[in-house]
């Protein structure tokens, strides 16, 4: 069946400002009748939690942590872009929407993201109206940086801490509207179902994490904000208890999950130090626009340093690789993440990587440091200054800059990154898939929303840095508040949804029967054990490369663990007391499923687009040669997939995406 995604008819750049003439409204006196449940409360649900309560509907907020505050939003470090062209370098939103059609490898549905650009400038001023201290320059005006894929500098930002500073711009909206008791906020509870009556989403099943306690919530519409899946890898930069589970439980329940496989592997994370990692560490994309890459040109110096007999300061820049620089002369350093991630696993695979493990290159400060160091020296009049003086003034600069990122590597490698280039190898970091949602954000199940990074986005297959924010807060602040109030325009008169039902207790009965068998379940292996497990095959044959042979064994192979967990997962403790170890047994049980559909979607793809790469569609002659090879003939379109069983059985839907604003091209960087 061929999909539809409600895109309004007309020119691009007046679909979203007509959508907004024609719909429905509900009027004030009528919000007040109307429930909406948001599940998460990071930027997107926050965002989206506190403006539909300033609307004045009833919002029920639900969140597993113990504040909203505490999302893995708070986690983003680089920056939010916006088209505000403040920096006069040619910058508009038809730009920002051109950058984000190419950097997503043209398999993104120009309408959203058309309406991403217009209403990204919003974002902005939304958030400096309620105290997001952005870092501003010298005259006051907010300051802008560059990120990858783009040629212009359109990122706003609060030194290494955005996502943090604006999720406590959301969390004070938020907050007034709990004041208000227009927002009924449940911390430490986890969704665990959807309920839908009549076949819309009417309620959820939700866990009381501290008590156990099983709970139904009714409402009469459904937003679903829980963040991306990257932890079906187990190793990511996610935080810990990022998951899949409520997206695949509307997915369980009727919603289609899109391009599982567009998946970011971000260029700069500290590199894995051993096998009881449970986590890892990003440092930002902002870095790139003063680090610069390379590892050694020559053999014997990448074992001399593996070795400890030279350091990498040692080397002169003639025995340097800046093979960023060297391939894509263009953008450099700040070519988009899924080129410089490739890039970096080229080397490495090469044997150049410089670390015990081969897996690291350098990102070095030292020509920004002297950079700075003389500009500097030359604004305070000192002639001729030591070497010494240039470089404690340059540093001085890149502490302003990104000193918290500085300090966090310190503190993770123990090594100085002023002093030692800093090590960094990719890592599993974002998710471009996830729900199918049309224009109006809405699922394939009537009266069900997914914003956010737990909807498959507006970023096609590949995400530009500082996109992620961007598209959350639009979502929640901009877009969900008009599209769902033309859906509940029609619920006027429903009344109050009661949760006594058949639909509550089928639903609530299924939830109950799971913890059960997990608490009762008298195997001998930890959830742990299962989800490494997991992540090891994701990452060796779902990864930053992709081939048939690896991906139909990949899927044999999670099934085979999905049999394994279901017969022999330890879970400690009991269903009625907070029990982390049976939360995270509820999650990878999920992950187990979504990894199979995820190497199935990247099995179909048989082309390179984005995160997604192939390695029997690549570039073999020419000045793109190694390069990723599109097929826009056979896979132009979003790969949304209908569940019916086992994740091997999900039924493909095509969503076929027209492009008739941006020419598609090859996408290059050189
Ligand atoms: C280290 C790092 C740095 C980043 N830096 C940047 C950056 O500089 N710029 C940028 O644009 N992007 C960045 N990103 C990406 C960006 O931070 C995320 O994509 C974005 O914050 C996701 O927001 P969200 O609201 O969709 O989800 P989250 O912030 O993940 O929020 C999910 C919410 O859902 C709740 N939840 C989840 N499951 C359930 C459940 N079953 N029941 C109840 N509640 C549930 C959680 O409690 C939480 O409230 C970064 C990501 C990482 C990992």
């Amino acid at each position: 069946m061929a999909l539809d995604s409600k895109t309004p008819k007309g020119p691009l750049k007046d679909k979203w400002t007509s959508y907004k003439n024609n719909i429905d409204l509900v009027n004030p006196a009528n919000k007040r009748n109307i429930d909406v449940i948001v599940v998460g409360t990071g930027l997107a649900g926050g965002s989206a939690a506190a403006t539909l309560a300033e609307l004045g509907y009833n919002v029920k907020a639900f969140a597993y942590q113990d504040s909203p505050r505490r999302a893995h939003s708070i986690a983003a470090q680089g920056g939010i872009n916006a088209a505000k062209n403040y920096q006069g370098d040619g910058d508009s939103s038809y730009r920002l929407f051109y950058d984000t059609v190419k950097g997503g490898d043209y398999r993104s549905r120009e309408s959203n993201v058309h309406r991403l650009a217009e209403v990204s400038a919003n974002i902005i001023d939304q958030c400096v109206a309620q105290g997001v201290p952005f870092a501003r320059d010298y005259g006051g005006m907010l300051d802008n940086r560059s990120f990858g894929g783009v040629l212009v500098s359109r990122t706003f930002y609060a030194k290494g801490q955005t996502g943090q500073q604006l999720l406590l711009g959301a969390y004070s909206a938020m907050n007034r509207q709990i004041a208000r008791g227009k927002i009924e906020m449940f911390n430490r509870h986890e969704m665990l179902d959807v309920v839908k009556v009549g076949g819309k989403a009417r309620g959820i099943i939700a866990r009381n994490l501290i008590t156990g306690e099983i709970e139904r919530h009714s409402a009469h519409a459904v937003v679903i904000a829980t963040g991306g899946y990257g932890n079906v890898y187990f190793l990511s930069t996610n935080a810990m208890g990022s998951n899949a589970t409520a997206a695949w439980k509307i997915h369980k329940k009727g919603a289609y999950f899109a391009n599982p496989c567009y998946t970011q592997i971000h260029p700069t994370c500290i590199p894995r130090s051993g096998d009881y990692q449970s986590k890892l560490t990003l440092m930002s994309e902002s870095l790139r626009n003063d680090g610069r890459i390379w590892v050694p040109k020559n053999m014997e110096d990448v074992m001399a340093i593996r070795e400890g007999r030279k350091k990498p300061t040692e080397l002169s820049e003639e025995e340097r690789d800046y093979y960023l620089e060297r391939r894509y002369p263009a953008f450099g350093n700040l070519v988009p993440r899924d080129v410089a991630s490739r890039a970096a696993k080229e080397r490495c695979d090469a044997g150049y990587g410089i670390n015990q493990t081969g897996e690291a290159v350098y990102l070095d400060f030292k020509s920004a440091i002297a950079r700075y160091g003389n500009e500097q020296a030359k604004l305070k009049g000192i002639n001729n200054p030591s070497a010494d003086k240039v470089y404690e003034l340059g540093q001085a600069i890149v502490e302003a800059k990104y000193g918290n990122l500085f300090q966090m590597y310190n503190k993770i490698v123990d090594e100085d990154p002023y002093k030692t280039p800093m090590m960094i190898y990719p890592a599993t970091h974002y998710t471009m898939g996830g729900v199918w949602v049309d224009y109006n954000l809405m699922t394939t199940v009537d009266g069900l929303y997914c914003i956010g990074e737990a909807n498959f986005s507006d970023h096609g297959a590949n995400r530009l840095g500082a996109s992620a924010l961007m598209q959350g807060l639009a979502d929640g602040y901009f877009v969900l508040p008009y599209t769902i109030g033309d859906y509940l325009s029609n619920d006027i008169r429903t009344g109050k949804i009661p949760t006594d039902t058949k639909e509550f207790d089928e639903a609530e009965k299924e939830v109950t029967e799971r913890i059960n068998f997990f608490v009762n379940n008298k195997g001998s292996k930890s959830v742990d054990y299962f989800h490494k497990k997991l992540g090891k095959i994701m990452w060796e044959k779902v990864g930053m490369a992709r081939n048939e042979k690896g991906l139909k064994e990949a899927m044999a192979e999670i099934k085979a663990v999905r049999e394994d967990f279901w017969k022999e997962v330890k879970v400690p403790g009991t269903a009625d007391e907070m029990n982390p170890e049976l939360e995270k047994a509820g999650r990878v049980a999920d992950f187990l499923e979504l990894g199979e559909l995820f190497a199935k979607d990247a099995l179909n793809r048989n082309e390179s687009c984005g995160g997604h790469f192939r390695e029997e569609s690549a570039e073999t002659d020419g000045p793109q040669k190694g390069e990723a090879k599109r097929n826009d003939d056979d896979y132009a379109y979003v790969a949304a997939w209908e569940y019916k069983g086992e994740p091997a059985d999900a039924v493909l839907h095509k969503e076929e995406l027209e492009f008739n604003d941006i020419e598609l091209k090859q996408r290059s960087y050189k």
